[in-house]
């Protein structure tokens, strides 16, 4: 066990109130609900997934950029690997930062003033969000990735196959739209930039190696698109490299997400 899974333990032993509140990635790995029930069985007294979090950066980023409008660029601030990299290789580009919030961040923020008693762990599908997240988020918060929450529930003998049949669900505040967040272009989309800013051009991708080129003509200023959607993932979140399900491809991936989306859309 690494040192968060030991937090975590220490956490339920302790007998702290806990919710867990997933990336909306976790549908690769997990199957809903019975993610829920496992999640209680392990200690949690809530567990959420963070679309509304999303939402949130969704509404935030399109009031900046109505507000920007002489802006050139803007580039989404939803992947910390993407951040830290324009920070570090790409100074030039810092201005054109969304601002700096996240699905997790918000959401947190956002669930701590309804559940102030409760520890929040959020599951990850990597751990950037817990090198750049975690150190900005409240001092007893938790970051765990897919890969390690699987460990915990192996160690506890928790097994998604008795959990399959309940009638368990999210705590309140999940959103159907956003549940679309981890694929390539799901901010954009969910954020409904087209519609929203029809005189900006967007762009949409992910895997670093073909945002590099991109970066650089921005640098130069020579780039003619203007909305950026990137993620440094390949295939965006549900490329993640806490995702344990490697051997699905990425277009399987984007299936298991688009398959959960509808089943709230054809319920709602
Ligand atoms: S794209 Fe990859 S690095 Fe970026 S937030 Fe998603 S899983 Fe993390």
């Amino acid at each position: 066990m690494n040192q968060s899974q030991q937090e975590f333990l220490k956490m339920v032993e302790r007998g702290d109130k806990i919710a867990m509140l997933f990336a909306p990635s976790f549908i690769v790995d997990f199957d809903y609900p019975a993610i829920v029930g496992m999640s209680k069985s392990l200690g949690a007294g809530l567990v959420s997934e963070i679309t509304y979090g999303c939402h949130l950066v969704n509404t935030h980023y399109n009031h900046y950029i109505k507000n920007h409008k002489n802006q050139k660029y803007f580039i989404n601030t939803t992947c910390p690997t993407i951040v830290n990299l324009i920070r570090t290789q790409f100074p030039d580009l810092e201005k054109y930062l969304l601002p700096d919030i996240s699905c997790a961040l918000s959401f947190i923020d956002f669930y701590n003033l309804l559940h102030p008693d409760y520890k929040l762990v959020f599951i990850s599908p990597c751990v950037a969000k817990r090198s750049f997240e975690t150190p900005r988020l409240p001092e007893w918060s938790l970051t765990l990735t897919f890969s390690e929450l699987r460990e915990l529930f192996i160690a506890k003998n928790i097994k998604a196959e008795d959990y399959q049949n309940t009638n368990e669900q999210w705590d309140k505040f999940s959103r159907i739209d956003t549940k679309l967040y981890p694929l390539d272009g799901g901010l954009s989309a969910t954020a409904r930039w087209q519609e929203f800013f029809p005189d900006l051009k967007i762009f949409i991708g992910s895997g670093l190696k073909s945002l590099l080129p991109i970066f650089m003509q921005m640098k130069q200023g020579t780039y003619d698109k203007n909305l950026l959607d990137v993620c440094a993932c390949e295939g965006a979140c549900v490329g993640g490299p806490c995702v344990f399900n490697k051997d699905l491809s990425i277009q399987e991936k984007r299936q298991k997400v688009i398959d959960y989306y509808k089943r709230f859309l054809d319920n709602s």
